[in-house]
């Protein structure tokens, strides 16, 4: 794999999210499927994704075939990972919720969801 992989510390807004994940910058990527496309944030598939803390402030978003888990903090609102439709056992992350990483300048790669017969990244 990659030897960009690394550890990031990740929160939302408010902090009473926090998690630990280790993911490789160079793997961004946007999409325009219904969801994404409201969040408008990069987001970046986790090696390994560990919740620090804040499980009481986490809520879970489910539409279509209710495959995806999408989370987000029910204090400050802020989209912090999901579960995609296609790979469960996978996590994506926000991209702006990781500490020292600026979301404006990571490269990031293009996902057609829209044009997916289910979407649901
Ligand atoms: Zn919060």
């Amino acid at each position: 794999m990659s030897d960009n992989i690394q550890s990031y510390q990740g929160s939302c807004h408010c902090g009473q999210v926090t998690f630990t994940a280790t993911l490789d910058l160079a793997t961004a990527v946007r999409c325009n499927c219904s969801i994404c496309r409201r969040k408008g944030t990069p987001m970046i598939a986790t090696e390994s994704f560990q919740l620090t803390s804040g499980e009481d402030s986490l809520s879970r978003y489910q539409f279509n075939t209710k495959a995806a888990k999408h989370y987000f903090c029910n204090n400050c609102g802020i989209y912090t990972h999901h579960n995609p439709r296609s790979n469960p056992a996978l996590t994506r992350v926000n991209a702006g919720c990781l500490e020292g990483v600026d979301p404006l300048t990571l490269e990031c790669g293009l996902v057609d969801g829209a044009s997916f017969t289910v979407v649901d990244l």
